[in-house]
Order: structure tokens, then C-alpha cells, then sequence
């Protein structure tokens, strides 16, 4: 069953449970309350939309969900950001250890054992090739890519891995979900008045002629709310089709159909010209969806995947030889981590950084540095 099914079941039992109170209201009464009450459910639907990243709520697994931990205490936002927290763990590494900039575009393995006996010349299994035509030597490679750059990397012309990986992580790569989502964010005018933008939960629930005038792309976000108490900076999230859409659109598009917007939401609540009240200056939006380093955001477990792909990501490459086996390739030449790989916290930041603590532990058990 998905997620999306699950929700209207129980919506539809909610209606059921309610309809002998209209009986004596009329019809009309009725359809309006209905239909105000779709609009809620949608609105609802849209944020849960964005928290998974999936399009649509039914293409998402109701058991994996129960698998799905939240992370203990507040949300907080980071001061300058996630960088600051990368910067933190890298200071404690040799200078030049980390090399940016550099695009792996193929990363060539040894599987099994014939292959390591025909390279035979001492050199290390892993043989990574660069953007920049540079090659690198090594015993592992801990893979961290999106699973948007990875689905992408297992299609035939792409061919990111040769030979390809193993059936069992390109069926779960194949079957798990990974959603675009992306932020707008609106820089206001300061209104000479100082009025302050509102925060602002959508439902748009009638088909008025103002709504519809609502770019459909904008009728599906849930929120429009300043980033924080009194900033004149807001932020609406978009996830899915409207996400894409938002990429491809130019600043004048998305302005004026957040003006549209506020318009319709703001009339009569602080003046009857809401909009050239509240005049967007600037625009600034993320572009995960067409980002060729991240192809979309964060997963999210499928119907008809489940948690036991998210294990599968995980598994290190080559896979274990039966311990009778006297010849067997090189282990742990690739191990994958990032949020794609863990059962109980992908799609978030820390479920990537477990991830990342998980494989390195797996190589220092492997050298004896460390015993789990
Ligand atoms: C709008 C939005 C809001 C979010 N909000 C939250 C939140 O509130 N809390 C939370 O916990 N999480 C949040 N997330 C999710 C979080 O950002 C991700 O789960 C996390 O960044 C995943 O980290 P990762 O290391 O697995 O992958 P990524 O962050 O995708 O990192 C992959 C890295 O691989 C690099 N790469 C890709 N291809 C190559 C290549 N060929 N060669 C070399 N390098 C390559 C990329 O440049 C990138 O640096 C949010 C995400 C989005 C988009």
C-alpha cells in the first residue's frame, strides 16, 4: 500500500463518519465544506510531498515509512551554513588531503579474481578516471554520489562503472525513489509603512477566477512565510513536477506568479493592492533537479522497493567470496555511503553522515584498527 492511498483512506472514513451532518444543511453547504476540506487534505498532502521528496504521495511505500526515524530533538538552522560543519571536520586533516573540483567520471574495479591476475602488476584494484583526463590508483573508493548521479551512472551509455555493478545494487538503485525539491527565495521591498509579509499555509480549494489566474506551479506549494520573524526575505518550498518547472522558469515568470499569489491571499487582509504593497526585488532559487553533481535532492522508498534496497545500497563491492573459495578479488574496493545508503535516516544530513562514519569503521575493521 503507499502512503498516498493510506491518507484518502482516511479522508474518505473521516467523510463517511460525517456525512449526517449535512444531512439537514443542504447540498450546496454541503459541496463548499467538501470542497474546503479537499483543499486542506491537498495542502497537507504537499507538505508531506516535500518532507519525502516524491512527486506523488502514491508512489510511496506505507511499510518503509514505519522504518523511517526522526532525528531527536529541535530543527535549528545552521549558522553560515553546512559548510561551516565540513570545514570543522576537515580542519583536523593534512593540507591538500581533500582535492575539490575534481569529477569522477569512471571508476573501473576488479570483480573478480581472472582480472586481478591479468592486471598483475601490483597496482591497486580501484582505478578512478577524472573530467580532467587524471587517473588515480586505490585499494577502496568510498562512493558518496547522489542516488540521482548514480540511477543516471548504471544506464547503459553512462557507464560510470565498468564493468557495471553487480544486479543486486542496480535493482535497488533502479527501484528506489529520488524526488526534486528546491527553495524560492522572494526578497520584498521594505513597504514604506514597515508592514511585515504574513507567514502564510495555501489552500486553494475554489476555482475562482483570482486562483485561477495562480500559475499551477504556485497552487501546489503549501507555504509562503518570511525565513524568520521579520526578515523581508521569504521562502516557498516546490517539490516534483512544480520543482522542475520552477528551474526551467525565468526571474520575471516566477515573480509574477507570486505576485498573483500574494494578491490573491493578501486582498482585504491589509489593503485592497496587495500586490504593489509587497514588491518582489529579488529572486533566488535552488536547482537541484537539472544540477548534473545531484540530479534531484533525496530519496525516498518507493512502492515496490523497501527498506532492504536501502540496506542493499550499503553493501560493499565486491560482494563476500564463500569462505571455501582459496582465490578471491580484493575487498571493499567500492563502498557506498551518503543518505541513499540508510535504512532508518535517508534523505536527511545526518543519515549521509552516519553513513560516512559507518564505511570508514568498515575499513578500519578491516585493517584491525578498530573491532566492532
Ligand atoms: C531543499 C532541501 C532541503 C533539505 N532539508 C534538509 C533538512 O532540513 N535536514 C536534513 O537533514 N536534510 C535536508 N536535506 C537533505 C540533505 O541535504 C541530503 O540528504 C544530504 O545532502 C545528502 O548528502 P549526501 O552526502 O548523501 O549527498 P549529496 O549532498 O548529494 O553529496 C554528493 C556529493 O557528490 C558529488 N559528486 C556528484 N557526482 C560526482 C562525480 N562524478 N565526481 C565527484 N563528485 C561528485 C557532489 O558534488 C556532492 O558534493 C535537504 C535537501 C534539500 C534539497
Amino acid at each position: 500500500m503507499s502512503i498516498g492511498s493510506f491518507l484518502r483512506r482516511g479522508l474518505d472514513a473521516y467523510w463517511d463518519e460525517h456525512e449526517h451532518e449535512h444531512e439537514f444543511k443542504g447540498l450546496d453547504k454541503r459541496r463548499k465544506r467538501i470542497s474546503l476540506e479537499q483543499g486542506i487534505f491537498a495542502m497537507f498532502e504537499s507538505i508531506q510531498r516535500t518532507y519525502t521528496s516524491a512527486n506523488d504521495l502514491e508512489m510511496l511505500d506505507f511499510n518503509a515509512e514505519k522504518e523511517y526515524c526522526m532525528f531527536p530533538g529541535e530543527e535549528i538552522t545552521i549558522a553560515r551554513g553546512y559548510l561551516s560543519v565540513i570545514e570543522s571536520l576537515a580542519s583536523v586533516l593534512p593540507p591538500g588531503l581533500i582535492q575539490l573540483g575534481r569529477k569522477v567520471t569512471k571508476i573501473e574495479w576488479q570483480p573478480d579474481e581472472s582480472l586481478e591476475i591479468e592486471n598483475g602488476n601490483n597496482k591497486p584494484p580501484v582505478k578512478l578516471h577524472f573530467a580532467d583526463g587524471s587517473i588515480m590508483y586505490a585499494d577502496h573508493v568510498i562512493v558518496t554520489v547522489s542516488l540521482g548521479v548514480l540511477k543516471q551512472g548504471i544506464r547503459e551509455d553512462c557507464g560510470m562503472f565498468n564493468p557495471p555493478l553487480a544486479s543486486f545494487k542496480t535493482e535497488a538503485i533502479t527501484r528506489l525513489g529520488f524526488g526534486v525539491v528546491n527553495k524560492v527565495f522572494l526578497k520584498l521591498t521594505p513597504t514604506p509603512d514597515g508592514i511585515k509579509f504574513p507567514s502564510l499555509q495555501m489552500v486553494f480549494h475554489n476555482e475562482s477566477e483570482q486562483n485561477l489566474k495562480i500559475p499551477w506551479w504556485m497552487r501546489r506549494t503549501a507555504n509562503l512565510c518570511p525565513i524568520y520573524g521579520n526578515s523581508n526575505v521569504l521562502i516557498s518550498w516546490f517539490v516534483g513536477k512544480e520543482a522542475l518547472e520552477v528551474e526551467s522558469l525565468g526571474d520575471e515568470e516566477i515573480i509574477d506568479g507570486f505576485s498573483k499569489t500574494i494578491s490573491s491571499f493578501l486582498i482585504n487582509s491589509h489593503s485592497d493592492d496587495a500586490e504593489s504593497m509587497f514588491k518582489v526585488e529579488k529572486v533566488l532559487k535552488s536547482q537541484w533537479g537539472n544540477d548534473p553533481l545531484f540530479l534531484g535532492s533525496y530519496s525516498y522508498v518507493a512502492i515496490d522497493s523497501s527498506g532492504d534496497d536501502l540496506d542493499a545500497m550499503a553493501e560493499p563491492l565486491p560482494k563476500k567470496t564463500s569462505i571455501h573459495s582459496n582465490i578471491s578479488p580484493p575487498p571493499l574496493q567500492i563502498l557506498f555511503a551518503g543518505e541513499a545508503t540508510h535504512r532508518t535516516h535517508y534523505s536527511t544530513t545526518h543519515g549521509a553522515y552516519f553513513s560516512g562514519i559507518r564505511e570508514a569503521d568498515r575499513l578500519l575493521q578491516h585493517y584491525h584498527c578498530i573491532e566492532i
